[in-house]
C-alpha cells in the first residue's frame, strides 16, 4: 500500500502520498506566509502555524489521492534536522497517525531526501545511479556530497560560513526585495547585467570543494553604502543582482569542477535544494557536467525547495534497502526529533540489529 508523508521542518507544511514504486498520488505543500515580515523563519510562528495546517492538510491530501487512512502501509515524516518545533509537531502527527492505524512510522533524514530526491522516478530516465556527485544547496546548506548508496554518504566539501540560499537572501534583503529572497533576486537579475559590477570571487580555484559567500555579501554591502537610506535606481539593482547572482555561479560551477576531481567515479551530477531551482546556476551546473561528459539532473523545481514527495520516496528507499539487507521493516517510533542529524550517520541504520 502507499506511504503518507509529512514534512515540517522549516516554513513549508507539506503532505504527500506515494505509491509503492515511488509515484506521486496526491501532494500538497503550504508555504507559510507568517514570517515576511520578520525577514526569515521565527521557529515559533512556524510550529505553531505547522500545528494548525497539518490536520486538514492531511486529510486534503487524502482526498486528492481518494484514499483512506486505512489504505495506507506507513507513515513517515521529516525528523530532523531542522527546527526542533516543527519537527515535533511534524513527527508526533505522523507517530500518532501510524499508532492510530497499527502501521509503521519511518524516520527521515531532510537531507537524506534531498540527495535522493533525483532518484524518483521520471527524474532521470532508468533512475539515477550511484555513485553520483551531489550539490546541495539550499537556505540551510551548501554541500557536496559524494552519494554512494542509500545510507552511504561522504561530505567532500562544505560552506565556511552562510549557506547559498542564505546569502540569496541576505543580498535580496539588502536590495530591498521581500522574503524569501532568492526566487525575488532571480526576477530582478533577469534584467540586469551579470558583468555590469565588479565583485569578488570568494574561494575560486583554491584547493578542495569548500564555499564562502560572506565576502560576496560585504562587497555587495559596500556597493550599496554610498545610497544610505535613499532608494536605489532600479537598473543598479537589477545589475547588482545580476553580477551577484553570476558571481555565485562562477563559484559554484569551479567548486564543483574540483568536487567531480576528489570523485572521477562519479556518474552523475546532481543538484538539489532551494537553490537548485535557480535557472542561471543549473545551466551553468549543465554545462559543467557537459564539458566532463557526464549527465545532470536536477529534480524540477517544485522538488527542489521543501517537499513531502522527498520525504515519502526516501523512506520507500531506507523501506527497499532494509528488505534487501533481511532487516525487520524500519519503524521508529522510539526516534525522537532532531535540530543536527548528520548524514555520516545514516548508514548504522542497515547494520544489523537496527531497527
Ligand atoms: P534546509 O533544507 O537547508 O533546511 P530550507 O528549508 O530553507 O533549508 P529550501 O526550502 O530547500 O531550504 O530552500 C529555500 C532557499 O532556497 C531559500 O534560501 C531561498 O531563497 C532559496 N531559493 C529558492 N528559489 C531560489 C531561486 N530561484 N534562486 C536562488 N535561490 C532560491
Ligand atoms: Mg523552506
Ligand atoms: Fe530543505
Amino acid at each position: 500500500g502507499p506511504v503518507l508523508a509529512i514534512e515540517s521542518s522549516c516554513d513549508e507544511t507539506a503532505c504527500a502520498i506515494l505509491a509503492p514504486d515511488g509515484t506521486c498520488l496526491a501532494q500538497r505543500v503550504v508555504s507559510q506566509d507568517g514570517h515576511a515580515d520578520f525577514g526569515g523563519v521565527v521557529p515559533e510562528i512556524a510550529a505553531r502555524a505547522h500545528l494548525a495546517l497539518l490536520p486538514a492538510l492531511v486529510e486534503a491530501t487524502l482526498a486528492d489521492a481518494e484514499l483512506a487512512t486505512t489504505d495506507l502501509a506507513f507513515i513517515a515524516a521529516s525528523t530532523g534536522p531542522g527546527l526542533i518545533g516543527g519537527l515535533i509537531v511534524g513527527t508526533s502527527f505522523a507517530k500518532g497517525l501510524a499508532l492510530a492505524l497499527n502501521v509503521p512510522f519511518v524516520a527521515v533524514n531532510h537531507v537524506e531526501a534531498h540527495a535522493l530526491t533525483a532518484r524518483l522516478p521520471g527524474i532521470v530516465p532508468g533512475g539515477a545511479p550511484f555513485p553520483y556527485l551531489l550539490l546541495l544547496v539550499s537556505g540551510g546548506h551548501c554541500q557536496c556530497i559524494a552519494v554512494e548508496g542509500v545510507g552511504h554518504y561522504r561530505k567532500l566539501g562544505g560552506t565556511i560560513d552562510d549557506a547559498a540560499g542564505e546569502a540569496f537572501d541576505k543580498v535580496a534583503k539588502m536590495l530591498g526585495l521581500g522574503w524569501p529572497g532568492g526566487p525575488a533576486l532571480e526576477k530582478l537579475a533577469r534584467e540586469g547585467k551579470p558583468d555590469a559590477i565588479a565583485l569578488p570571487r570568494p574561494l575560486l580555484h583554491r584547493q578542495g570543494c569548500d564555499f564562502s559567500f560572506s565576502g560576496l555579501k560585504t562587497a555587495i554591502a559596500q556597493k550599496l553604502a554610498p545610497y544610505g537610506q535613499e532608494a536605489l535606481p532600479h537598473q543598479f539593482a537589477a545589475d547588482l543582482a545580476a553580477s551577484f547572482q553570476q558571481a555565485v555561479a562562477d563559484v559554484v560551477a569551479d567548486r564543483i569542477n574540483h568536487a567531480l576531481d576528489m570523485m572521477p567515479q562519479a556518474r552523475l551530477l546532481v543538484a538539489a535544494g532551494g537553490v537548485a531551482a535557480n535557472t542561471p546556476l543549473r545551466a551553468r551546473l549543465e554545462d559543467v557536467a557537459q564539458r566532463r561528459g557526464l549527465r545532470f539532473a536536477a529534480p524540477p523545481l517544485k522538488l527542489c525547495t521543501d517537499n513531502a514527495v522527498m520525504v515519502g520516496w526516501a523512506a520507500l528507499e531506507t523501506w527497499r534497502k532494509s528488505a534487501e539487507r533481511g532487516l525487520p521493516a524500519p519503524n521508529n517510533t522510539t526516534l525522537r526529533p532532531r535540530p543536527r542529524w548528520p548524514l555520516e550517520d545514516m548508514a548504522q541504520r542497515f547494520e544489523p540489529g537496527q531497527t
